[in-house]
């Protein structure tokens, strides 16, 4: 069982007593969650909408304990994106989703550093965790015989995200604004270098599936 977009922390007691019984659980929570709070959500600002809904800051503290603690396994993009349109301000018909595929890693590690945390606690949660879920062998870690795929980050680099400057074909960002650590100089995909800052090279990527 995998218990997608964990969102309340109400559900971590229940799912610590399954994973001390060996019950074979594991639990993903998303940037969003971990990241942004019901507090800061402007009126009718539905950018921030989400299925299931961020929550307050306290439920916040008790996710990242999840995190500590093992009861929350990996963390995943849930990216959702969304035309300008379709994110009407009123919050019952708007879309639910937020685009975190560009964002999720320097909003994550942004987080993690005022929480104490390291930068391999999230590389475990954002890579290994979900690479092992997904059965992708090739995938997760730094070692001889696996895909040399490299995010070469800059930890403690800054940038405020401006959403002219997403890469998203649709620049709706819950984000906006926000002065984030953590600043991506180049990406590596089997060995090649695809991305250096500000210069994507042709996509090259292909679907994976668990033989490949
Ligand atoms: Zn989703």
């Amino acid at each position: 069982m995998h218990v997608l977009h964990l969102s309340s922390s109400y559900a971590l007691p229940l799912i610590a007593a399954a994973k001390a019984e060996e019950v074979g659980i594991t639990v993903e929570s998303c940037p969003h969650f971990l990241t942004l709070t019901a507090e800061e959500v402007p009126d009718g600002a539905t950018e921030f909408k989400c299925c299931p809904p961020i929550r307050e800051a306290a439920n916040q503290d008790a996710l990242w304990e999840g995190l500590a603690d093992g009861t929350i396994d990996c963390i995943v993009s849930d990216h959702s994106p969304s035309t300008a349109e379709l994110k009407s301000p009123d919050f019952a018909s708007a879309w639910g989703g937020i685009s975190s595929l560009q964002l999720g890693l320097p909003a994550i590690w942004t987080e993690a550093r005022r929480r104490g945390r390291s930068l391999e606690d999230v590389v475990r949660w954002m890579s290994t965790a979900p690479a092992r879920l997904a059965g992708l062998d090739r995938k997760g870690a730094i070692e001889a015989g696996r895909d040399a795929d490299f995010a070469v980050l800059d930890p403690d680099a800054t940038f405020t995200v401006d959403p002219a400057e997403l890469e998203h074909r649709n620049r709706v960002t819950a984000y906006a604004g926000k002065t984030l650590h953590g600043v991506v100089t180049s990406t590596w995909l089997r060995g090649e270098r695809i991305a250096d800052r500000g210069t994507l090279a042709e996509p090259t990527g292909r679907l994976l599936d668990r033989n490949g």
